[in-house]
């Protein structure tokens, strides 16, 4: 089994959608991609949080085998996100975001994380990103995610990063805001400019699409009658994409292939409730099941 690394934010959620509103739940792009990619592999976490922060929160990701030794407890309040969605559940309005212990975050990776084969660098600060990859030897695959809060925020430091991973997963808002390029064919383009092999394009209820190698592959998103909350569905997403990838071990276009359709499968779990209680009721048979339904969704002669 490989060592699948991810550095991300441990967060409290405020979430609105036309189904429901939350207030302060757990969240946080690391918590979910973490918690989905369990499902596949062993999983170290990097992440800072505060005093604030429910210990229930943490029992649960440690119920998943997820290594927490890389999590900080500092002085401060938990990183803080709002969030509200309309009836177009793709696109997320940002009310709130407070970094909090976040803003002073300097990592130090215990030893036993310092050789992963796969590094995830989850929606984060991008210097953390890049501070996080040049503490661990070069892994196998190095992918990671951002935001419009880092594109905006951020631009200089992200261009760095992009410019060392060998694959951005993104969403498709995104993407044509990151390269200015309302075409997502040529934003897949002008992102493998800025340096990545690979780029995969969430496009929400709309499905994924890989690029890699000159090769293209599309898979759509399992349709759902009840989505309650799309939080977390890119993190999800990445989650089961780096853990199929980290269980199975090929790297190959088939192997890419079938993890984005895992990726698609955890995403689909997770919009079914609120934060990450679908994940806590989820059975490894059921990622199973939905993987074959998938294969059989786009299968016609
Ligand atoms: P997504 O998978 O894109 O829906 O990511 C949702 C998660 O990202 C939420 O649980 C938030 O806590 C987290 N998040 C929102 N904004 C930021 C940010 N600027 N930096 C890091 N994490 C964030």
């Amino acid at each position: 089994m490989s060592d699948l690394l991810v550095v991300g934010s441990v967060a409290l959620d405020s979430v609105k959608t036309p189904f429901g509103a939350v207030q302060e739940i757990l969240g946080g792009s690391a918590t979910y991609f973490s918690y989905a990619a369990s499902f596949f592999s062993p999983v170290q976490l990097v992440a800072v949080v505060g005093e604030d922060f429910p210990q229930a929160h943490l029992d649960l990701l440690k119920r998943r085998d997820v290594d927490l030794t890389g999590l900080q407890v500092a002085k401060g309040r938990t990183f803080r996100w709002a969030g509200e969605y309309g009836y177009d559940l793709n696109e997320a309005k940002t009310l709130d975001t407070q970094l909090n212990v976040f803003a002073d975050f300097r990592p130090d990776l215990p030893e036993s994380y310092r050789q992963p084969s796969f590094l995830f660098l989850a929606n984060i600060d991008p210097d953390l990103q890049w501070e996080i990859l040049h503490q661990v030897e070069r892994p196998r695959l190095v992918a990671m995610d951002t935001m419009n809060f880092w594109i905006n925020g951020k631009r200089q430091a992200l261009e760095r990063i992009l410019s060392e991973a060998d694959a951005l997963i993104i969403n498709d808002g995104e993407a044509r805001q990151l390269t200015q390029e309302p075409n997502l064919v040529k934003a897949a383009e002008a992102v493998l400019a800025f340096g990545p092999q690979l780029v995969v394009i969430k496009r929400g209820e709309y499905g994924a699409v890989l690029f890699a190698h000159g090769n293209f592959f599309f898979a759509p998103a399992f349709p759902l009658a009840a989505v309650l909350d799309p939080t977390g569905a890119g993190d999800s997403f990445a989650g089961g994409f780096m853990g199929a990838l980290a269980r199975d071990g090929g790297m190959d276009e088939a192997g890419l292939r079938r993890a984005v359709v895992y990726g698609s499968v955890m995403a689909s779990f997770a919009v079914e409730d609120f934060s990450l209680r679908r994940f806590t009721r989820l059975r490894p048979e059921e990622i199973e099941e939905r993987f074959r339904a998938f294969q059989e969704m786009v299968t016609f002669q």
